[in-house]
């Protein structure tokens, strides 16, 4: 169960991308490669109860799947390798191949409440 630390880990950035004063967190986006094993339900989970407490209490966590993609070194073709992934070349079965995407993890964005306009009181 490592979606405890990628988690703690998501939260603990999007705290300090928050400036002073942000406000609450809206939203959270998340790129998940296909092959990242992060199962999106048990990350949900687990960002619901990191964020008890922080700024992001209540924030809701989009998990985006990036597909995974390799391609063959031998003849450049590129291909979806699925999972579990199929790492041989479909064109000409060589197994030299490289991964183009697929291990993602990383926050794409992040959505702050609206601060409310301040009226200017004074004066
Ligand atoms: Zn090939």
């Amino acid at each position: 169960m490592h979606e405890m630390s990628i988690a703690m880990a998501v939260v603990d950035q999007v705290e300090q991308a928050t400036a002073p004063g942000a406000g609450r967190v809206e939203s959270v986006h998340l790129e998940v490669g296909q092959l990242a094993g992060v199962v999106a339900d048990s990350l949900r989970f687990c960002f619901d109860l990191v964020c008890a407490g922080t700024v992001l209490e209540g924030a809701e966590l989009v998990t985006d799947t990036v597909p995974a993609r390799a391609r063959c070194t031998d003849c450049g073709t590129g291909w979806q390798v699925g999972s579990p992934p199929d790492l041989c070349c479909p064109a000409c079965d060589g197994s030299r191949t490289e991964l183009l995407s697929g291990r993602e993890l990383r926050i794409r964005s992040v959505r702050w409440a609206d601060e409310p306009v301040l009226a200017d009181q004074e004066g």
